[in-house]
């Protein structure tokens, strides 16, 4: 089957064919992906899905590709990008916002409207779709403190309205993780009236020391690991000596021993068999499996 000219006929959203991952992910990885679809709607999205399903294509919605790392040079099958889902309405605190839209460029927006609980935000370099099915996080709040519902396409093909207390969000993990035939279409946020001077100066110092304490100047996906109960991922990292360490093109940061860093343009099968060492490592010097938080797609 030529997938390219199938897939043109569906008539099922934009195509980018034999596309660059570090185009995609933003460790910048070297290697490539057979296509990247750009569905418009949900009708294009389902009537994607059947042709995947009936033809068994591999495929991976993608968001900002933050969190990833395609332990592959080729990825041989369909991206789906939902960028196009990024419509926003906001009504007084409620904001009704699509899968594909931005993250931080969210935050920041309802911030500066000076509504608060989003303050966490800036800073994630993800889509609304990826911090869902992530519940991601930082200073103790994440998706889950602010999500009232979303708006699921289920495995059978149905749009379902699923609330918070069903989307079991704990510690950088969700329902959507834990059922990856979910996909998260849009969502429902509910903030409080706030003081937007204040809130805006807390993200600006949040702001300064990020830039400070993480190796921002680089290609990464944020923590690699999570941090095991009741101690820190980036100590033992350091602890097992691993921090600066380069292997082939990647390397283990110096300024954040939690972040693996990308500077040379190179493989997700280098940060992958970099990880591999440091689990290890802590495994043998301190009996902790280390649990990473980035995906790791084969
Ligand atoms: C510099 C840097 C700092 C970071 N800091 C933080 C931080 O402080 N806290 C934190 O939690 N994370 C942090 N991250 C990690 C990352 O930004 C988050 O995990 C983010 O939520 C991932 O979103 P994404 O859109 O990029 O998802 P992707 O990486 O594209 O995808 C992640 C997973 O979500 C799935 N997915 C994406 N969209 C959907 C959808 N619509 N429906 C269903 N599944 C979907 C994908 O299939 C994949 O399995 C950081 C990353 C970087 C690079």
């Amino acid at each position: 089957m030529n997938l390219i000219a199938e897939l043109k006929k569906l008539k099922c959203g934009k195509i980018r064919a034999e596309v660059p991952l570090k185009e995609y992910t933003t460790y910048k990885l070297a290697g490539a992906a057979r296509v990247v679809i750009y569905p418009k709607d949900i009708e294009q999205l389902k009537k994607l899905l059947v042709f995947i399903k009936d033809n068994k294509v591999k495929y991976k919605i993608i968001g900002n590709g933050s969190n990833v790392i395609f332990a592959t040079d080729y990825y041989d099958g369909v991206l789906i990008k939902l960028s196009e889902f990024n419509d926003l309405v906001i009504e007084d605190t409620k904001i009704i916002v699509g899968a594909g839209y931005n993250l931080t460029k969210l935050a920041y927006q309802v911030s500066r409207m000076g509504l608060t609980g989003f303050e966490f935000a800036p800073g994630i370099p993800g889509t609304v779709g990826g911090a869902v099915y992530m519940n991601a996080g930082a200073y103790k709040s994440d998706m889950g403190y602010i999500v009232s519902e979303i708006k699921v396409l289920t495995p059978d093909l149905e749009v379902k309205t699923m609330y918070n207390k069903e989307l079991d969000f704990h510690y950088r993990t969700s329902f959507l993780q834990k059922n990856p035939g979910f996909i998260c279409l849009e969502a429902t946020i509910i903030l409080k009236r706030g003081n937007a001077e204040f809130i805006m100066d807390l993200i600006g110092e949040r702001k300064k020391r990020r830039l400070m304490t993480q190796p921002l100047e680089y290609p990464s996906a944020g923590s690699v690991f999570r941090n095991p109960e009741g101690n820190s991922a980036w100590r033992l990292v350091e602890a097992v000596g691993y921090k600066g360490k380069t292997f082939n093109n990647v390397k283990v940061s110096e300024k954040h021993a939690n972040f693996i860093i990308n500077p040379n343009g190179g493989s997700g099968i280098e940060i992958k068999n970099l990880i591999d060492k440091i689990r290890e490592e802590v495994q043998k010097q301190f009996n902790i499996d280390l649990i990473v938080e980035q995906e790791i797609i084969e």
